[in-house]
Order: structure tokens, then sequence, then C-alpha cells
């Protein structure tokens, strides 16, 4: 990718699938820290209260006083009290902890709820290029806020059986936030993870992806390998803990899939 010609406001990414364990923590931190290496300034955002974003950078949920949720619920709350520098240069870190479960519930009754998350990110976005939403595994008013912030959508698709069941529900969701809340609402692309070459099984399921959306689909495929979590054990991205793995290439490329995506914008 060239250099930067400007800055900000940041694009606002959600990794999305209703579905656990398909790769959505993974690839917010990896793609945010490739992004990162080539110059952008990059926030993520961990919007699931199990932390499993802030785990992965070194930061223990459990022991965090203001997250993610004090900054939604809280009036007045300034950004920085939250924010968190990472390991990475030029990206920071909004955590979150458990404390976040109880906003899908007070969020209920608050008036325009599924925009809490857009109007808490708005005083951040002059300051970054990039925000990534790393989505809790569910449809419900966490996940519905985190698309009427974005302006794009990434979805982590695992290339093992049953990876398609559920798409059709998450597609209508995104129309649905599109029409209704959040017109500028884009797929960005579909992103296969957890491939292995090795088996036609995978390639099987990587060929109906393709058929069923296409030019969707980013080029890149993320590889099975136990380098990730690994990575999570050490608390940092792939690419600067296994910095010339095959896994830290994967992110790179997506990185400029993404970028490229935007100036064709
Ligand atoms: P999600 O956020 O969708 O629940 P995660 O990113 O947490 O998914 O991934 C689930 C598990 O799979 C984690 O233990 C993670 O380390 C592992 N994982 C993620 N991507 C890969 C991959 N490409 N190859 C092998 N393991 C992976
Ligand atoms: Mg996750």
């Amino acid at each position: 990718p060239g250099p930067l010609t400007e800055r900000g406001p940041a694009k606002i990414i959600a990794m999305c699938n209703q579905k656990g364990g398909v790769g959505k923590t993974t690839s917010a931190i990896n793609l945010g820290a490739a992004l990162a290496e080539y110059g952008r300034r990059v926030l993520l955002v961990d919007f699931d209260p199990q932390g499993a974003l802030s785990v992965g950078l070194g930061v223990n949920p459990m022991e965090l006083d203001l997250t993610i949720y004090n900054l939604l619920m809280e009036r007045g709350m300034a950004p920085d009290e939250v924010l968190l520098k990472t390991a990475v240069a030029g990206m920071d870190l909004l955590p979150s902890n458990i404390d976040l479960s109880a906003a899908e519930v007070q969020l209920v009754s608050e008036v325009a709820r599924e925009s809490t998350l857009q109007r808490a990110l708005q005083p951040l976005t002059a300051d970054y290029d990039f925000v990534i939403i790393d989505c809790q595994p569910s449809l419900g008013l966490l996940t519905v806020n985190a698309l009427t912030a974005a302006h794009k959508v990434i979805v982590p698709l695992e290339c093992e059986f049953f990876a398609l069941r559920g798409v059709a529900l998450l597609t209508e969701t995104i129309e649905k936030v599109q029409e209704r809340l959040n017109p500028d609402l884009r797929l960005d692309g579909i992103l296969a993870t957890m491939y292995d070459s090795r088996t036609v099984h995978s390639r099987e399921v990587l060929a109906r992806v393709v058929e069923a959306f296409d030019d969707n689909v980013y080029h890149t495929v993320i590889g099975r390998t136990v380098r990730f979590p690994e990575t999570t054990v050490a608390g940092e991205p792939i690419t600067t803990y296994a910095s010339n793995s095959v896994g830290a290439a994967a992110y790179r490329q997506l990185a400029r899939e993404v970028l490229a995506r935007c100036h064709a914008e």
C-alpha cells in the first residue's frame, strides 16, 4: 500500500458472525496489527463481554475498572480514561470485560439504543484511520450497535461443514440495519478462515463459499495453524509474535485487500 495522503475520519469495520470460534477476534487483532504496520492508526474495540480481544493483547479484563461499558453507559465519560495503548505502535484498544453483558439489558430502555456505540465512538474517529469492532457471537443489541456504528462488515467464515449455516440470517440482519439505521453500511467481504489445504473438505467448503458470495469473498484465505492459539497465550498479534510466519503474511495480505477496497470507493 502506498503512503498515506490523508488521515481519518476513521473507517469503522465490524468483525461479525453470530457463530463463535470462527476467527473474529483473531482477525480483529491481526488485521489491526497489519494495518498499523502499514502506517495506519488503528483502534480496536472489544465488544464481547468475554474480553477475548483484550486477553489476546495481553490485558487481563478482570483487573480493569473502566471498560467500553463505562464509555457506553456513562454520559460525560472521556474516551481517554478507557483507552489503552497496545504493544503495537499506532494501535490502541478499548477493552471490555463481563460488565458489558449488563449493557445488553440496560440499553433496552435507552433512547436511540441502537446507536449508543456510534455516539460513544464519535469523538475518537478523527484520531484514527481504522476502528475495528470485535463483535460477540450473537445478533443481539450489542451486535446491532456495532453494525449501526460501522461503515463496513467483515464476516469471517470457518472452512467447516456448517460454515454457511446462519449466514442468511446474518446478511438479513445487516440488510435490516442498513435499511432502518445505517444506510452507509456495506459488506466489505467474507473472510475464509481455518482453511486446511490438505483436506478435500476445506477446499469444497471454500469453493461453495466462493460460489455463494462471488466477489464478496476476499482473495486472502487464512490457513489453519497452531500459531494462532499460541499468539493468544503470548498476548500479542501474529505479526510480532511470528513475523515471518504464513499466518502473519496472510493478515498482511488481508490488510492490503481492505485498503484496496477502501481506495476503490
Ligand atoms: P471468535 O472470535 O470468532 O470466537 P477466535 O478468533 O477467538 O474466534 O478463534 C477461536 C479459536 O480458534 C481461538 O482459540 C483461536 O486461537 C483459534 N484460531 C483462530 N484462527 C485460527 C486459525 N487460522 N488456525 C487455527 N486456529 C485458529
Ligand atoms: Mg471472539
